[in-house]
């Protein structure tokens, strides 16, 4: 192993959470899918793709995706860089603004990837621990000084919303990028796209896994002013978007009224598990997002270690973090009306 450089050799690998095959029967509350299936709209273009469009490369711009993404968020084409997931997008982010000698900064804890990413880099990775009730931590977050700081909103594993003035602060005391990462934004009441108009050092980035159903297609994108996506777009690879997640995501993201009827179901069944599992005694953080940081009360006779294990034996897969802070509660995904009432009977019963 030591033909690796230094930092890859320390890297843990990141774990993303399981995955069993489809046809292994599971209630799967595990990694944030959206319980629902994609457009009916997209499907069909799904069903109708020629041959000929797979002979050639795709545009390496994914053109066709960015003008329909255009058209639904009202920003000009050129304000929009498309990857193979929103993952890519942020490993683009990475290799544009870390490096030895720079800090990445953000609040803990929160997508665990940015950890992994940034010890690629080899950059001065700098974590600011989030208080328990979830309020960024502005001050602390400014002090460090990083060259690019990341914002989850609303911030997985806890679901909890980012008001728009303290990430609009922020953008403006930040000397650096400052990246707000709304994969979850689909199931919140508010977004913080206006700020990438009012500052040109605020990247948001968006994904089609979570609320447009398409996890499998792998499609997300950053909006940002050109100056920053110009930058980005020397560090992508060259063909980054397939020619079928292209035309398929169009069609998609065309179809807003299917995504906010899903959106409507998830949020009323979000607010219905929360309140069951509060009956049951356990805390919950107020959520904006299609999951729930759940801790077992004191008086609950189990903890989220064995409780995961249990749910786990009874056929529902929920996430749990080995990790501090997170060793103590679950993060469950809210599944379908039928996958809760499941999840909430075998939690009584255990
Ligand atoms: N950001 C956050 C906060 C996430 O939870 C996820 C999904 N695990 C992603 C980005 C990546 O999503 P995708 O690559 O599927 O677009």
């Amino acid at each position: 192993m030591t033909y690796f450089r230094p930092n890859i050799q320390a890297l843990s690998a990141y774990i993303p959470g399981e995955q069993p095959s489809p046809e292994t029967k599971v209630i799967k509350l595990n990694t944030n899918e959206n319980p629902y299936p994609p457009s009916p709209k997209a499907l069909q273009v799904l069903r109708n793709i020629d041959g000929e469009l797979l002979r050639r490369y795709p545009h390496p711009m994914a053109e066709t995706f960015r003008q329909a993404a255009s058209q639904a968020f009202g920003v000009p084409p050129d304000w929009i860089l498309v990857g193979n997931g929103s993952d890519e997008i942020l490993t683009m982010i990475f290799r544009g603004f870390a490096e030895p000698g720079r800090k990445v900064v953000y609040p803990m804890p929160t997508y665990v990837l940015y950890r992994t990413l940034s010890q690629i880099q080899d950059a001065e990775t700098i974590e600011i621990p989030y208080p328990e009730d979830y309020r960024l931590p502005v001050e602390e977050l400014v002090k460090a000084g990083g060259s690019v700081t990341f914002v989850v909103s609303p911030n997985s594993p806890s679901g909890t919303q980012i008001p728009l003035d303290l990430l609009d602060t922020l953008a403006v005391r930040l000397s650096g990028v400052l990246v707000i990462d709304e994969a979850y934004v689909d199931f919140a009441e508010t977004s913080a796209l206006e700020l990438v108009k009012k500052h040109d050092n605020v990247i948001v980035t968006r994904t089609l896994s979570k609320g447009y159903s398409l996890a499998g297609l792998r499609l997300g994108f950053a909006i940002a002013h050109p100056h920053l996506l110009s930058g980005l777009i020397k560090v992508k690879d060259s063909y980054n978007v397939d020619a079928i997640s292209c035309l398929v995501g169009a069609a998609a993201i065309a179809d807003s009224e299917y995504k906010n009827a899903n959106a409507e179901k998830i949020k009323a069944t979000r607010s219905r598990m929360a309140h069951q599992l509060q009956e049951l005694g356990f805390k919950i953080w107020s959520s904006q997002a299609n999951f729930l940081l759940v801790q077992p009360a004191s008086t609950f006779p189990h903890n989220a270690e064995s409780l995961y294990q249990n749910l786990k034996q009874q056929g529902i897969l929920v996430r749990y973090f080995p990790q501090p802070r997170l060793n103590d509660k679950l993060r469950i995904t809210v599944g379908t009306p039928e996958e809760t009432e499941a999840l909430i009977s075998a939690i009584a019963k255990f």
